[in-house]
């Protein structure tokens, strides 16, 4: 028959699922076929408590086996248990009986200890043996009032089995802590505790001794008792915490868990919580280099690090590289490959692994739940709880490594922090923002002051390696947009349209003197390898490989002072009176509105450059219409122009084909072949929009040279030029006196002219007047000078 309180006990710790049950020759061990002494396991097939598992059981039990099963789920190694659905304890007289000889004040060693735990424990008898399980059952009641309540007490013969079901999801390191408190808590059996750990079955024979077998029983049964793995843990650090005197519980400190004991401290920001106490772990040098910089002078000797000559390098990355060469082995003073993982509380003693990777070492963990990957740099963070840097400096210090830096790399460092603080002040800072109206304007454009910014950090990045480079002025950064327009705008660098927006910025940045860029011919030989590499690498856009030559764009810092930034002022303002804007610039719209100076001094690598026939086909065609309405009417507006144009030798149909080609799996050949009607809507969109931007680009120039303004159509200017009423929007017109001059301006020229008409006004009564700052006052007459 099968008894209905174990079914219930094993569906119960298997959520309904498979249990693992395995057999075990418990009449001491024989020798198997191959020879080797064997207790003969056997895994059943068996997988539910089921008529038929009880059945083979009494089979097996005959046959002179134990049978067990796995509390916890997923196979039958440590390594394969993926479900952690029971904690438990194993309490035995032999550890009982141990801890009243400790406890009594034995000195002698772990072999002496065992034999008279073994010689005691063979001389009880039953009365004694029941008094000792009285014992467990105190302690287990006592645990019971501080609110663990077993799930299941399981009768051995020498002892009891406590379960305490887990809810699901419970992790590893969870269960691993669990078991050391609880085995503490209780005094049980240290061996019984890892994840795949076999326990017997109730109301099956425990046979050790032939004689005298004993039948398990499930004692007591609380199906609906399970637990929430940190509530546990919660309960048993209190019972540990409290230590009281009176309490069966806690008894033994040689079972006290060694490691996730140590309560770090509340720092940083980080809650206080448990850690490993690594000056309680004994293995080679790591309770040494537990105690950080305190422990160093003695670990430098033990290493045989006190009498080294210093190591001077100017790179912290070469740093970093020469750290990582290291011997871990010798510096953690472990001897084997494989260890107890050092971060977790492990089980497995080969969980921890410290290999060589080229010239370089690192650790590995190769617990599912813990897997850490450290370089030496981690390590040492994690054993010394330094912060970063400073763990950094004991590792510098502990190999005698000096930073050290050049005179050149100090001078352009403090450079660049000038800069960078000086572009902060954009932000909020009113005096500096009046005094460069259009320059802030232009950095106020999202993300564009920003950007500036970044490049300045990725130029102070890369100092230490410049400095290493010979024959340079001022430093050099290799940017490729891609990289810091992901710093900057945080956002998903598959986003070609915002990279060419920042490159575009950038470019503007340089137009305006803010950023010098360098040509790649001018650099010095190893950094114009680095340039080809990067542009014959290219960048990954959704499987596509894209060689963007403005990509590796060599930016070069220059000094924020106040001579460039009255020429940064000047440009500023041309490109916002020219109205240029952020997605019409380029190099053909500066080659016309500044002459090829300009040009290549923004885009030094392309100074031999011709516009395209195309190109110059339109713009020609856009000034010709241009001229041509003006001497119509004095005025015109995108719209018209478009609907003017007529571009020689531009195939409409072929041009918009053209676009298909980088639409992903279409051959070019059937699309040269498509047919496309004379009034398709997309192609008459396509191509009002391609015109569009033609437009955005020449008509600056256009009304640069022909001296024309661009305004929306209000009542005054739809009477003077007789615009008729279906006309909205911006319009293009001969220059005429504008009744309403630029507010920037007039504040000044009001400023001026208060002096002028009273030279005894001093600047606090000119602020008042103006309601400006009396700095602001004071820079109206020094940019005058
Ligand atoms: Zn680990």
């Amino acid at each position: 028959m099968i008894d209905i309180k174990t079914k219930d006990f094993f569906t119960t710790i298997s959520n309904n699922g498979k249990v693992n049950f395995e057999y075990i020759y418990e009449q001491g061990l024989l020798k198997d076929n191959s020879g080797k002494v064997s207790n003969f396991p056997h895994k059943s097939k068996m997988k539910y408590y089921s008529r038929e598992a009880v059945k083979e059981f009494e089979m097996w039990n005959e046959k002179g086996y134990g049978i067990y099963f796995l509390p916890n789920g997923g196979g039958y190694k440590d390594a394969e248990i993926t479900d952690f659905r029971s904690v438990f304890a194993d309490l035995d007289i032999k550890d009982e009986i141990e801890y009243e000889f400790i406890n009594e004040g034995f000195e002698g060693n772990g072999a002496e200890l065992k034999n008279l735990v073994t010689e005691k424990f063979n001389s009880l008898n039953n009365t004694e043996k029941v008094q000792y399980k009285q014992i467990f059952m105190r302690r287990i009641d006592e645990l019971r009032t501080s609110g663990l309540i077993p799930s299941g007490i399981v009768e051995t013969k020498n002892g009891f089995h406590v379960y305490h079901f887990l809810k699901q999801e419970t992790q590893k390191h969870q269960f691993e802590a669990i078991e050391g408190l609880l085995i503490y808590c209780l005094n049980g059996d240290l061996a019984v505790k890892n994840p795949a750990r076999l326990l017997r079955v109730p109301l099956t024979q425990h046979l050790k001794d032939r004689n005298d077998p004993f039948k398990i029983q499930l004692n007591e049964w609380n199906p609906k008792i399970s637990y929430d793995a940190e509530s546990v843990l919660s309960i048993l650090r209190g019972i540990v915490a409290q230590n009281n005197k009176e309490s069966l519980l806690c008894v033994n400190d040689r079972k006290k868990p060694l490691y996730n004991t140590k309560e770090l401290s509340k720092a940083g920001g980080i809650p206080s919580r448990r850690g490993i106490d690594y000056s309680l772990m004994m293995i080679g040098n790591i309770p040494l280099i537990s105690q950080g910089f305190k422990g160093l002078p003695e670990l430098k000797k033990r290493l045989g690090l006190d009498k080294q000559p210093e190591l001077c390098y100017i790179d912290r990355d070469d740093i970093r590289q020469y750290l990582k060469k290291q011997n871990l082995k010798y510096l953690l003073g472990v001897e084997s490959d494989r260890f107890f993982c050092l971060f977790h509380n492990s089980s497995n003693s080969s969980s921890g692994t410290i290999y060589p990777h080229g010239d370089k070492y690192f650790y590995k963990c190769h617990s599912s739940n813990c897997g850490v990957h450290y370089d030496i740099i981690q390590i040492i963070e994690r054993l010394t709880r330094l912060p970063i840097h400073k763990s950094f400096d004991y590792l510098k210090e502990l190999y005698n490594i000096a930073e050290v830096k050049t005179e050149w790399q100090q001078d352009q460092e403090r450079l660049i922090d000038f800069n960078t603080e000086f572009l902060s002040r954009f932000k909020y800072d009113i005096e500096l923002r009046e005094l460069y109206p259009f320059l802030t304007k232009f950095l106020d454009t999202k993300g564009t002051l920003g950007l500036l910014i970044q490049i300045h950090e990725v130029a102070r990045r890369k100092l230490p390696q410049l400095a290493k480079v010979k024959g340079m002025n001022n430093p050099i950064v290799f940017a490729p947009m891609g990289k810091v327009i992901e710093d900057v705008l945080s956002i998903n660098v598959s986003s070609l349209r915002n990279i060419d927006k920042a490159n575009t910025k950038a470019v503007i940045l340089i137009f305006m003197f803010l950023l010098n860029c360098v040509g790649v011919s001018e650099l010095p030989d190893e950094l114009q390898k680095r340039a080809r590499e990067y542009q014959q690498k290219g960048i990954e856009r959704n499987g596509k490989t894209i060689h963007y030559t403005n990509m590796s764009r060599y930016y070069e810092v220059v000094s924020l002072d106040t001579d460039r930034l009255i020429l940064a002022e000047e440009m500023a303002k041309f490109f916002y009176e020219k109205g240029l804007t952020i997605a019409g610039f380029n190099r053909e719209q500066v080659l016309r509105l500044r002459g090829s100076e300009d040009a290549n001094r923004i885009y030094p690598d392309r100074a031999d450059e011709e516009i395209s026939s195309l190109n110059q086909s339109i713009t020609s065609e856009i000034e010709r219409v241009v001229a041509e309405l003006f001497h119509r009417k004095r005025y015109t507006y995108d719209n018209e122009i478009i609907d003017n144009l007529v571009i020689p030798d531009f195939d409409i149909k072929q041009e918009f084909r053209n676009t298909f080609k980088y639409i992903k799996n279409k051959k070019s050949e059937a699309i040269d072949l498509l047919e496309i009607q004379d009034n398709d809507v997309n192609m008459l969109r396509w191509y009002r929009n391609f015109i569009s931007k033609k437009l955005v680009l020449n008509m600056p120039v256009i009304m640069h040279h022909e001296e024309l303004s661009r305004t929306r159509v209000n009542k005054s200017i739809r009477n003077k030029f007789g615009i008729p009423e279906n006309v909205k929007g911006y319009i293009y017109h001969e220059n005429f006196i504008e009744e309403e001059p630029l507010k920037i301006e007039d504040k000044a020229s009001h400023i001026r002219r208060l002096k002028q008409e009273d030279s005894s006004l001093s600047y606090i009564k000119i602020a008042g007047i103006v309601k400006c700052s009396k700095q602001y006052v004071s820079n109206v007459f020094k940019r005058k000078d």
